[in-house]
């Protein structure tokens, strides 16, 4: 069984093949320079990585990303430019998206959330059904450093939100980026 959505590329760093959505895209650009394409479309020769330290670290050892990604230094300030530039898309997206604290406040609302995003809490599924209530739907819940959500403790994204894709997609790849990149 293969679980497949759009286009596949390899990682330069472990060679595992993924979803092109679910890696990080990198444009070499002049004799050592790299860009990272956040949106997935810039023009010129590329590569990818998984959100992963350990890809990252491994990259210098690949001819493809060599160029770019020479040693480990290197491959260590680009993991950290990629997560300042990854929570900064994130801060922008968050600003007027959704909204703080239990989803469910109306009396009968049935209406689901697509995200929970927590500052801090353990990952997982999050109950979203008042405490009184039978279980209700669950939305997946994305754990990312507080000082991304200001003082909220948790944001509410609808999935009807302009944007939520491309928030999701942010959000999983700096969740996995943070934790280290085990999935
Ligand atoms: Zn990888």
């Amino acid at each position: 069984m293969r679980r497949r959505s759009g286009p596949i590329r390899q990682c330069v760093g472990c060679y595992k093949v993924s979803s092109k959505s679910e890696l990080i895209r990198f444009v070499t650009r002049g004799p050592s320079g790299v860009v990272f394409d956040e949106r997935q479309t810039m023009p010129g020769r590329g590569f990818y990585l998984c959100p992963s330290r350990e890809c990252f670290m491994a990259a210098p050892r690949n001819k493809r990303a060599r160029g770019a990604i020479s040693s480990s230094q290197a491959a260590q300030w680009l993991f950290h430019r990629v997560l300042d530039e990854l929570a900064g898309s994130l801060r922008e997206m968050l600003r007027g998206c959704g909204h703080a604290g239990r989803h469910t406040e109306g009396e009968g609302s049935s209406r689901v959330a697509g995200a929970v995003i927590v500052a801090g809490a353990a990952p997982g599924d999050v109950d979203l059904a008042p405490p009184d209530r039978e279980p209700g739907p669950t939305a997946p819940v994305y754990t990312i450093p507080k000082d991304i959500l200001g003082d909220r403790p948790m944001v509410v994204i609808d999935d009807k939100a302009p944007g939520f894709k491309a928030l999701i997609r942010t959000v999983r790849l700096y969740e996995r980026l943070c934790s280290g990149g085990r999935s």
